[in-house]
């Protein structure tokens, strides 16, 4: 099955189209607005492809917005990163980056008119009687006794939060909306709290921080953003987002839509847990080409293409669903199936001297670099005497139908001749270390004669490949939904098998010549990329995927 070419349509297309054509907005403006503390990952990659794609197909604005209100959370490493992958994607925001942290003298005189219209109070309860008053699903809240504060009061109290006359907790500031309210988001809501520490924007400017809620319908208004668009748990929020908007003095009021967010089996998508796999060394970074985030996707051998296909084919709903990762992997796959070169590389290598090819003879055999693309030329692959072979590609005593070498069979070379296994040396454990074979000179680009090859093996010359440490990835997770079961720790269901290090590999020595993150196609192994760790003296690959789809076949015959 092919991925769709362009965006298909959905709900929000539709009521961008309404609102052009009714004349209510005459250009489109979104924003992607991500938290600072962590890496993204393929769940913001779905927002990043809705908010930017938008735009571009609109011919409007996406803004990139820190929502930077939590300042003990963030650091400067993730404002950096973020900016990077969003480019990496290939989007691009409109002007400067910017950051909530850049309106918080407008949020804050925001919460003062509230203060003065006695739409705001400063309340004094502590953290825990706060959540006490507020009461549950089934049973209202109650008023705190700080509630009716005189106006005059509440704004000395909140001009001494903010000049740092408090610690944190002592006192907050609330909207006062309706503590009976059956939206638990509108009891009251906290709008700003004390916070004695730095910011990575604004440095010690502030000790009062707004929080998300009154924070993001401002910013979002302020940019004069058209359509907000954020995920289905923000749902409950949207009353609290338009009674900030209709109780300020501010003319803009954006409409907040909500989408499913994007759901991967065999992965978890929140930051938090993916900080954690860092900062136990799980893994080893955020980058780690295991970690479902877009550094790591990059770094295992993803473009930015395949990731952009799989947003569009997913789609965007209000269904909440688990999206099979096979399908991630079916983009990739398809991506570099027609793009990357093809390469040999041999994992575990079997030494194989051919007996009648004169030492020291070179002969370098031009092969094509992908079977369908002719504008990607002719790669150079060195035969000589000694040949390295996979092990697992020979077989002492075959099992029925093998398709590779064994004792006094004949192989094909991929892109060289045909050779006979003429004999094996053991190790003292019956092992066996090294083979010995005679090639047919006839055979090159032809059949040969009066005898047929038992199949095609990849291979490389023994001394002019290059070596290299490959690393297989397997899934982190080894079942379905890590997440899923609320009694055991996701940590419990890491696979222990996700990384296989494959470290005396030789690579033919035309892939030593790209740069870091170029990928190919090892025939028969699957596809990889060169990490960006490689240096001179010591190239690492890694597998992006597979060879085998599953699910693209299994979409092909109809079934789930
Ligand atoms: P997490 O829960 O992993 O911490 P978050 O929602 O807090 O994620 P933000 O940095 O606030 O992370 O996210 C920025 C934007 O990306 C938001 O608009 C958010 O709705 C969206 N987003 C986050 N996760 C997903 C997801 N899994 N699918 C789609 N959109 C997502
Ligand atoms: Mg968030």
């Amino acid at each position: 099955m092919s991925l769709p070419e362009h965006a298909p349509s959905n709900f929000i297309r539709q009521i961008i189209d309404a609102d052009l054509a009714s004349g209510k907005h005459s250009q489109v403006v979104t924003r992607f607005p991500p938290e600072p503390n962590g890496y993204l990952h393929i769940g913001h990659a779905k927002s990043i492809c809705l908010n930017f794609g938008l735009a571009v197909d609109y011919q409007g604005a996406c803004n990139l917005r820190f929502d930077d209100t939590n300042p003990e959370k963030e650091d400067l490493d993730y404002v950096q990163s973020i900016q990077r992958d969003v480019q990496w994607l290939g989007f691009q925001w409109a002007g400067e980056v910017r950051y909530a942290s850049g309106y918080f003298q407008q949020i804050h005189d925001f919460a003062v008119e509230l203060i003065e219209k006695g739409l705001a109070y400063v309340d004094s309860l502590n953290a825990e009687q706060i959540r006490e008053y507020r009461g549950t699903l089934t049973e209202p809240g109650r008023h705190s006794p700080y509630r009716d504060r005189p106006v005059a009061e509440n704004l000395d109290l909140f001009a001494r939060m903010k000049a740092g006359g408090f610690a944190e907790g002592e006192h907050v500031l609330r909207a006062k909306i309706d503590m009976a309210s059956p939206n638990i988001n509108m009891r009251d809501p906290i709008i700003y709290r004390v916070r004695h520490q730095h910011h990575h924007q604004t440095g010690d400017a502030w000790c009062i921080y707004p929080m998300y809620d009154f924070t993001h319908p401002i910013s979002d208004a302020i940019e004069g953003i058209t359509h907000s668009l954020c995920t289905l748990e923000f749902e409950d929020h949207r009353p609290l987002y338009d009674w900030v908007l209709d109780n300020i003095s501010i003319a803009c009021h954006p409409r907040q839509y909500e989408f499913a967010r994007l759901n991967l089996n065999y992965t978890v998508t929140s930051k938090r847990k993916l900080k954690q796999l860092v900062d136990e060394k799980h893994v080893t970074g955020w980058d780690d080409p295991r970690m479902p985030t877009i550094a790591g996707f990059r770094r295992r051998g993803y473009t930015p293409q395949s990731i952009r296909r799989f947003c569009e084919s997913i789609g965007v709903s209000r269904a909440d669903s688990t999206v099979d990762v096979a399908m991630l992997e079916h983009a990739i796959r398809e991506d570099l199936d027609e793009n990357a070169p093809r390469a040999m590389c041999v994992l575990r290598p079997l030494k194989v001297t051919i007996e009648n090819w004169p030492a020291g003879k070179v002969e370098v055999l031009q092969v094509p670099a992908h079977p369908k693309r002719e504008d990607l030329g002719v790669r150079e692959v060195p035969f000589t005497r000694e040949i390295y072979i996979d092990a697992e590609d020979f077989s002492e005593d075959p099992p029925k139908g093998w398709k590779r070498l064994y004792p006094e069979g004949h192989i094909r070379l991929r892109g060289g001749y045909v050779m006979q296994c003429t004999a094996m040396e053991k190790d003292a454990a019956g092992q066996v270390i090294a083979l010995t074979a005679r090639y047919d000179e006839k055979t090159l680009g032809v059949n040969p004669e009066g005898y047929k090859a038992n199949g095609v093996i990849h291979w490389v010359s023994a001394d002019q490949s290059v070596p290299c440490e490959v690393r297989l990835y397997d899934r982190l997770f080894s079942v379905e939904n890590p997440d899923g079961d609320k009694s055991r720790d996701f940590l419990e269901f890491i696979n222990p098998e996700s990384l296989q290090v494959m470290s005396a590999a030789r690579v033919e020595p035309s892939v030593a010549a790209y740069p870091a993150e170029s990928r190919f196609q090892f025939e028969r192994e699957g596809y990889f990329a060169i990490d960006p760790s490689s240096t001179k003296g010591k190239l690492v690959l890694n597998r992006t995927v597979t060879l085998r789809d599953s699910w693209g076949k299994e979409q092909g015959k109809g079934g789930k």
